[in-house]
């Protein structure tokens, strides 16, 4: 929710929480005085409803009582016929059960009617100040009569009257009750006979109530002087039981008070919880604004950190594109490409968008490094110079040295990796590499050739020991650290016997193999301080540092002995060589070369002539020895 929204809802939450009592108080205000109107209406209809049956029961008891009444008339005006009319005589009226009136003047006539009764004093009182009125002659009057011993007793007197006035009356009593019609005397409804006081005067029921009166006079309705009848105020009055017709609006009243009850309950309800809500919203409102006004308090320094980081990455993404070395950083999750610099794009020959999303794998050229890669990646979470082939986008071979880390990007996994193009560095190194194996095999042969020039500058071509220079050189260098070290030398000079014949026997070439087998045993018997070189023809000379002139002595007549011993198969020959020897030794003979090895080829020919196949030692020392 955005500050506006909330701002918004607390100004509506405030307009509603001003709004909402009022509207309430006026819903109430509106139910409940319809509910107290329609009740109003209610009691007044039931009201007027009792009215109408009163009414229908005091017409019909009124009509009752006027047709009795009128017959009561008939009945005594009977005793007015002229003659021995009894009403002149009349002194009493007798009252029946039967409702009836007999007038009796007759007190014969009392036996048969029952008791006749005289009217009291207050009862003679009224028939006479009645018979004062005038114009009353001939009408019935009803009086209230009614006694202790006698509620219900009613006077009925009809005036005799001439031209000089009333003398006399008929009269006489009837109970109330015997004027009504039988169905008009049960309880319901209940009707009464009041004076003008509303004082119950006769009452067929219970106890005398009081009541509203309707007809008032409305008994003397058939006396035309009823008007003037002031001492005879009677009413009729018809009283309906209450609860008959207060039960139904009582019930009525009770379900609309429990429905507005409800109703307003409801609203109360929903008033608190709307209440509840709009607190809560208020309240919401209230912690957004406090919360509002810190985020402004630190916007301003979040804004400043903003701008620095973004002048920091501005700066890293220039370096970044500063520098030759491509640069990809992958989605550690997809292994797709997130972002590259300049070189990668340069490098692999792509533009920067066409790179992004690119996936890892399709920029190896093999799937399996690829894969190894990652794996090796993924365990140890960084990799690092290491040689790959990448695919550019023209499907050349971009030979590269790679790095890769795992790292943490915007709180995502990812890949740093990084790379520089070796094809030119392989390429100039494949160069170096031939040319250094050329050189290697301008080396070996040189070597070879010198080699080859060293052998045959210090071999002999024939037997492969050293030749003659090489020999005097080596035995020269040999003598000269012997008397430095002051170390016995010995130099022996060995030539071989009769080979001219031999040469002569078997051929040529037969004697080279014979002079090649010769060197070869003599060679291999000798030791490794020893030097061994042909002189010339069949002439050879042999140094020995170390050795003294006895022991060199011994070691060439054991090497002689040797030899003559083998037999040599040479083609089809088996030809036995031997040669003679002279030794010499510095210490005895001479410190230099050329007169040590002259006095061994002296000893030499003396072998010779002592018969060969021998090896003399010189004996004699010569005055440079020592
Ligand atoms: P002596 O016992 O007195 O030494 O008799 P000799 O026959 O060995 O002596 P001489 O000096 O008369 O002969 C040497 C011969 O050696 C002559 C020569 O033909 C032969 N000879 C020298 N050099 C070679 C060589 O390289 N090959 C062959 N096959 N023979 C050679
Ligand atoms: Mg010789
Ligand atoms: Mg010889």
């Amino acid at each position: 929710m955005t500050p506006s929204t909330l701002q918004q809802a607390e100004q509506s939450a405030l307009r509603m929480s001003r709004l909402l009592p009022v509207l309430s108080a006026l819903f109430l205000l509106l139910l409940w005085s319809t509910v107290v109107e329609t009740l109003s209406e209610r009691a007044t209809f039931a009201r007027q409803r009792i009215h109408t049956e009163q009414h229908s029961w005091l017409n019909q008891a009124v009509r009752g009582i006027d047709t009795r009444l009128q017959a009561l008339r008939e009945d005594i005006l009977l005793y007015r016929e002229p003659g021995d009319g009894l009403a002149r005589q009349a002194n009493g009226l007798y009252p029946l059960e039967s409702g009836r009136l007999w007038l009796v003047d007759d007190i014969s006539q009392a036996q048969l009617h029952g008791e006749p009764q005289a009217l009291d004093n207050t009862a003679q009182d009224n028939v006479r100040q009645l018979l004062q009125q005038p114009l009353i002659d001939g009408k019935l009057l009803v009086i209230d009569a009614n006694t202790p011993r006698d509620p219900e007793r009613l006077q009925i007197v009809v005036p005799q009257c001439d031209q000089g006035g009333c003398q006399a009356a008929l009269t006489g009593h009837v109970r109330f009750s015997e004027l009504l019609d039988s169905d008009l005397l049960a309880d319901d409804p209940h009707i009464l006979l009041t004076d003008s006081s509303n004082n119950a005067l006769l009452n067929h029921g219970n106890s005398p109530q009081k009541l509203e009166s309707y007809l008032e006079n409305k008994l003397l309705h058939t006396s035309q002087a009823q008007a003037e009848l002031a001492s005879v105020p009677l009413r009729l009055s018809v009283h309906l039981p209450p609860v008959r017709y207060a039960e139904p609006f009582v019930l009525f009243a009770l379900y609309l008070i429990g429905a507005a009850t409800l109703m307003s309950g409801t609203l109360v309800v929903i008033l608190l919880r709307v209440g509840r809500r709009l607190a809560f919203i208020l309240q919401r409102s209230e912690e957004v604004n406090q919360a509002t006004q810190l985020l402004t308090l630190t916007n301003n320094s979040l804004r400043d950190r903003l701008r620095k980081l973004i002048e920091e990455q501005r700066d890293q993404q220039t370096l970044i594109d500063t520098v030759q070395v491509g640069v990809l950083l992958i989605d550690a999750e997809h292994k797709i490409v997130i972002t590259a610099n300049e070189a990668a794009s340069r490098l692999l020959g792509y533009t920067r968008q066409a790179l992004y999303r690119r996936t890892l794998e399709s920029l190896f050229t093999s799937p399996l490094q690829y894969s190894q890669l990652l794996a090796l990646l993924q365990e140890q979470q960084q990799l690092s110079e290491r040689e790959v082939e990448l695919n550019t986008r023209h499907g050349e071979r971009l030979w590269s040295v790679l790095s890769m880390r795992a790292l943490l990007f915007r709180e995502r996994s990812a890949y740093v990796l990084s790379f520089v193009d070796i094809t030119e560095r392989l390429l100039h190194a494949q160069r170096m590499e031939e040319e250094k194996q050329a050189t290697e095999r301008a080396l070996s042969q040189l070597q070879s050739t010198q080699h080859e020039l060293y052998q045959r500058a210090t071999c002999d071509d024939l037997t492969g020991i050293a030749n003659r220079r090489h020999l005097l050189s080596g035995a020269g260098k040999a003598l000269e650290l012997a008397r430095l070290d002051n170390q016995p030398y010995s130099v022996a000079v060995l030539d071989i016997d009769h080979f001219k014949s031999i040469n002569d026997q078997y051929g040529h070439a037969s004697g080279d193999v014979a002079l090649q087998r010769m060197t070869q045993f003599i060679t291999a018997a000798l030791p490794a301080e020893a030097l061994f070189g042909r002189m010339g023809g069949e002439e050879f000379a042999i140094t020995l540092p170390g050795y003294g002139l006895n022991e060199a002595h011994a070691l060439i007549d054991n090497i002689r002995q040797g030899l003559a011993a083998q037999a040599m198969q040479i083609d089809s020959h088996t030809l036995h060589i031997t040669f003679s020897a002279g030794v010499a030794e510095r210490k005895r003979h001479s410190n230099q070369l050329s007169e040590l090895l002259k006095i061994a080829d002296h000893a030499m020919y003396q072998a010779k002539h002592n018969g060969r196949n021998r090896v003399e030692s010189a004996f004699q020392a010569p005055d440079s020895a020592g």
